[in-house]
């Protein structure tokens, strides 16, 4: 593994203004993401995972501290450098699919593939997460797994150098997320994409690299996973 982080967190503090009250979210958190590591982000409800994950991915900005890309200082930079990251270096999953419902599986991988730089073409993305055959049908015509999979290739298909992942399991059967997180293995472990992948659900943390654990606002452990294991065995 490179000895730079791809992506890393330098004691990011996040506080949100809420009226009188402030609500601290992050506490001055370290963070790496290597390239071509899978990492899984374990934590209770509310001990900011995802107040992490958005601003390593640019959607949100710290009360303090700095966030780097490939080298550079994210925090301090321009909006367009910003945008550019957002648009083509990282991609996003989140719980809800968020597809437009009346576009199909292909027309909603082309939304953004028609404004990335090298992107796959859309149907290329769509085998690359099994769903070849489906590549006409519409939201409601697949179920939440496979919506999840159009909105895995959706992310993929501008190859992104990061992959974020908030809950991508959440809404999911056991059977159906497992064929989701088998996905965002193979997507990993084909593209080299560096993944990050928050799960409140620790058997599914098996299948990562490393596993870090937040709390209160704070890493409380982060350790490789010495026994890594396929999506295809978990059992939770
Ligand atoms: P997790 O994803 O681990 O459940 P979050 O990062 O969503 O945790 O939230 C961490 C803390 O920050 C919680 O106390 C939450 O209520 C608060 N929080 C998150 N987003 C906001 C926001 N936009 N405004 C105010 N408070 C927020
Ligand atoms: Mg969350």
């Amino acid at each position: 593994m490179p000895d730079r982080p791809l992506l890393e967190a330098h004691g990011v503090t996040k506080v949100y203004r809420m009226g009188e009250i402030d609500v601290v979210a992050l506490r001055g958190v370290d963070f790496q993401l290597h390239d071509g590591e899978l990492v899984a982000l374990l934590g209770a409800s509310g001990s900011g995972k995802s107040t992490l994950l958005n601003i390593l991915g640019g959607l949100d900005v710290p009360t303090d501290g700095e966030v780097h890309y490939g080298g550079e200082d994210l925090t301090h930079a321009d909006d367009d450098l910003l945008t550019v990251y957002r648009r083509e270096h990282v991609g996003f999953v989140f719980q809800f699919y968020n597809l437009i419902p009346s576009l199909t599986a292909r027309e909603n991988v082309a939304l953004v593939t028609d404004i990335a730089v090298d992107p796959l073409e859309p149907d290329v993305a769509l085998d690359l997460v099994g769903l070849g055959a489906r590549f006409d049908h519409f939201p409601s015509q697949l179920s939440g797994g496979e919506q999840q999979r159009v909105a895995i290739a959706r992310a993929m298909a501008k190859r992104p150098q990061v992959l974020l992942c908030d809950e991508p399991t959440g809404a999911l059967d056991y059977q159906t997320g497992r064929v989701v997180l088998e996905v965002l293995e193979r997507v990993n472990a084909e593209l080299g994409t560096a993944t990050a992948i928050i799960t409140h659900n620790a058997p599914i943390a098996g299948i990562a690299h490393r596993i870090v654990t937040m709390s209160g606002g704070l890493i409380a452990r982060a350790e490789t996973n010495p026994r890594r294991q396929h999506a295809a065995e978990l059992a939770w």
